[in-house]
């Protein structure tokens, strides 16, 4: 992978890329391109994907299931929209995505998380200061969203990994194949995956700005910044809310990188959690919730009981305010 255009990749590419040599690069996620070097001009935002991306239609979607999905997944399609066209900027206008269908995701046979390796670690990397997204909540969700035990471990506070200061931001940042490298080290042996979590900035080679996140699938180890989804980080006010849109985003990021690490990519098809996003308005307006298509994968990776599922995920947007969430639950819920 010694490519340049590192935040640039296709992500469809990169899922079949990651499959083969078990490596995933999160490029998704609120512009993953490289910043533009300082003497050249921003390249204009297109308004259209490279191939002009249609959105599928009823029965491409219904394939997208797969033709021997169980009425619950149908039933579960009148709860989520079609996906829309993209507009300037947005992810599908930037990146050729050629979906992922169920079938073809079963075909994939992806590291599942079975006993005995059936714990997902969370390892927080850095310092973590007040009002930064809370790692217990991050842990509580991620727990509840998967249906498997989250174990978050004692953070390393001052970790000595390679690092530099960022030419842009001039922020510190770490270089992760020195971080995983370190997480391998420590992959418990009853561990599905470990994940590295920081609000330190990342890249991973000189040539690259940074990137949101990595993984190696085949080794069951990563590690994601949130430094980025922090208006901080660029020196702007957090805003009203901040406790709220903090948990709101670094839940959806764990929870999409969580389901990359068992091999689905983005989805196409509804409007969904695992659509990829380039920017934090589309973050923010991403789904919180995985459409009929992944939810399937989802049953396939780790066998909820979709009920007590959506019960236990609604007690936590109760607890944490997360209305618009809370409302969407309860409506699956009374049906
Ligand atoms: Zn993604
Ligand atoms: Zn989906």
């Amino acid at each position: 992978m010694g490519h340049r255009n590192y935040g640039n990749v296709n992500c469809g590419l990169i899922w079949k890329i990651a499959i083969f040599l078990g490596l995933a690069i999160c490029g998704c996620s609120v512009g993953g391109a490289p910043s533009p070097p300082p003497s050249k001009k921003p390249v204009p935002a297109k308004t259209t994907s490279p191939e002009g991306f249609k959105p599928p239609n009823a029965l491409e979607r219904s394939l997208a299931m797969g033709s021997d999905a169980p009425t619950f997944f149908l039933t579960m399609e009148s709860f989520f929209e079609p996906i829309k066209e993209p507009t300037s900027r947005d992810w599908l206008a930037e990146h050729q995505e050629k979906g992922q269908t169920y079938p073809q995701y079963e075909a994939l046979e992806p590291n599942m998380p079975r006993a005995p390796r059936d714990k997902i670690y969370l390892l927080p990397l850095g310092e973590f200061s007040s009002g930064d997204p809370s790692l217990e909540k991050i842990q509580d969700y991620t727990t509840r969203f998967f249906g498997l035990e989250v174990v978050l471990l004692e953070g390393e506070t001052n970790p000595t990994f390679t690092g530099r200061t960022d030419l842009f931001t001039k922020k510190k940042q770490w270089l992760t194949s020195d971080i995983l490298s370190h997480l391998e080290t420590k992959l418990p042996e009853d561990a599905y995956c470990l994940l590295g979590v920081t609000m330190t900035d990342l890249y991973p080679s000189e040539s690259w700005n940074y990137v949101f996140g990595i993984a190696t699938l085949k080794k069951r180890v990563g590690v994601y910044s949130l430094a980025r989804y922090d208006p901080q980080f660029f020196g702007n006010s957090r805003g009203e809310d901040w406790d709220k849109k903090a948990l709101e985003r670094s839940c959806k990021v764990l929870a999409h990188e969580t389901c990359h690490m068992m091999g689905m990519a983005h989805c196409i098809y509804f409007d969904c959690l695992m659509n990829g996003t380039n920017h934090l308005d589309e973050l923010d307006g991403q789904n919180t919730f995985l459409c009929p298509v992944c939810l399937r994968k989802l049953q396939r990776a780790v066998r909820p009981d979709f009920l007590e599922r959506y019960r236990h995920l609604k007690e936590f947007f109760e607890a944490n305010g997360l209305e618009k969430q809370k409302l969407w639950v309860s409506r699956v819920l009374e049906s």
